[in-house]
């Protein structure tokens, strides 16, 4: 397919005018706006249907809320069961919602409690005014490049190139200058940035939080010493770490990422992936700490009409029960994430296109730099215009990767070797293009 134009694209293109005039921008987030009237009316597994019968291979997986795959059966039709039992009341508590969080304790390293939320977002403001509460300090620190939602105590340094994804510092405008003061912007994979920051900053901050995959940069890897650092350093300062596996929750293993490096977070938040498209988050810790949230002995309020929904709690039971019998899920989307890297880079090289392929397990992102990149501060040499050509290009084939550059692309449990391998020829053709 060729991306939606307004000659192509009637039904798209009446969709987008008839949003325009009544949704600000015609998107329900800001970052859903790519200048192209998408409008898309079927999923399924691995493929997106648009309103004028176009065909995609989706590598967006809704910023990585797709895990399994679209419409995944096992998890629809638990929502479906659900829909026939109680939907909200209020008061007290479901068995679902008791064998979310038992799930959740099983599987999660760091997890000995679990309170859920509705996103990543209301999962990271939790954490970090538990984190305050807890210590009774008033700064947070946060990476470079690293998002941790919409909120304000997290609004900074997101992406400060003003050309790219947010393309605003702070994020947005309507924060209180004490709210973007109290979070501070350390480097990532730099154990002296941070120790800077506390010791400028003596007994002051709460927390350090970070993505343990900074994928909202695409993925720079942590070195096993930085994240043990950040363990050792936030112990001896008695301020809290916060994983925030949004995105590396649940995808990258059934523990998350704080499994595959071996380091234990005070606190995790949760989102995305976790209910495979349905609205569903959490944060998770240590006993001691979450028990702050407790209603009737705790000091910090925990409240949402939606917490714990019926239908969020069925489809993160039924992601997380059916990535729990089938551990075939990480061994397959690793593979083909490897795949694709290799691919990538020896379509880059013989090109001999200046250009990094980075990332983890089914996640792959290329930066348009001469490598290694390890922090944001490399991610600044990045050729954005030809990221933009390069998702263009693929895009135009009916490969539907994030428009921003500096972001990375998912594989979910539906995609199959063969159209790994069908992405990588449409790449070649795409980067041919770029080389001349
Ligand atoms: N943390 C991370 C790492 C994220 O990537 C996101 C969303 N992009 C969030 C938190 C916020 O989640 P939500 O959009 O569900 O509020």
């Amino acid at each position: 397919p060729t991306p939606p134009s307004s000659t192509d694209s009637p039904r798209g293109l009446a969709i987008a005018e008839a949003a325009a005039a009544v949704i600000p921008g015609g998107v329900n987030s800001s970052t859903r706006f790519i200048g192209a009237p998408y409008s898309f009316v079927a999923a399924d597994g691995a493929y997106l249907t648009d309103a004028d019968g176009r065909r995609y291979l989706d590598y967006h997986a809704a910023f990585g809320a797709i895990l399994l795959g679209h419409n995944a059966p096992v998890v629809n039709d638990a929502i479906r069961a659900a829909l026939d039992g109680v939907d909200l009341t209020g008061i007290g508590v479901t068995e679902a919602e008791v064998r979310l969080a038992q799930r959740i304790v099983e599987v999660i390293p760091s997890a000995e409690s679990m309170i859920a939320t509705m996103s990543g977002s209301e999962a990271t403001a939790q954490a970090i005014r538990l984190a305050r509460a807890v210590t009774d300090r008033d700064l947070i620190i946060k990476f470079q490049g690293g998002f941790h939602g919409w909120h304000d105590a997290v609004a900074r340094n997101v992406i400060s190139a003003p050309d790219r994804a947010y393309g605003r510092d702070p994020l947005s405008k309507g924060i209180l200058d004490q709210a973007v003061d109290a979070t501070l912007i350390a480097e990532f994979n730099d154990l002296e940035s941070v120790e800077a920051l506390f010791d400028a900053h003596r007994d002051r901050i709460a927390a350090v939080i970070l993505e343990p995959i900074p994928h909202n940069v695409g993925a720079l890897v942590p070195t096993t010493e930085f994240v043990e650092g950040l363990r050792k350093l936030t112990e001896q300062q008695g301020s809290l770490l916060i994983f925030d596996e949004v995105i590396t929750g649940f995808r990258h293993a059934l523990g998350g990422y704080q499994q595959v490096i071996g380091v234990t977070p005070d606190l995790t938040t949760f989102g995305k992936g976790m209910a495979n498209g349905f609205p569903a988050g959490g944060v998770a810790g240590r006993r001691e700490l979450m028990e702050h949230f407790n209603g009737r002995t705790g000091d910090v309020l925990m409240a949402g009409t939606f917490n714990g929904n019926p239908l969020g709690c069925a489809a993160a039971l039924a992601t997380i029960d059916y990535l729990a019998g089938h551990p075939e899920f990480y061994t397959r989307t690793h593979a083909l994430g490897e795949r694709m890297r290799t691919g990538l880079r020896g379509i880059l090289a013989y090109l001999d296109i200046e250009a990094t392929v980075v990332g983890f397990g089914g996640v792959f992102a290329v930066y348009f730099l001469a490598g290694p990149a390890l922090g944001y501060r490399d991610l600044m040499r990045n050729d954005d215009a030809a990221y933009v050509a390069f998702h263009r290009g693929m895009t135009d084939r009916g490969f539907l990767m994030l428009p921003m550059s500096l972001k990375r692309n998912h594989i979910s449990g539906s995609h199959t070797e063969e159209e790994v391998d069908r992405t990588l020829e449409a790449a070649r053709d795409v980067l041919a293009t770029l080389a001349r």
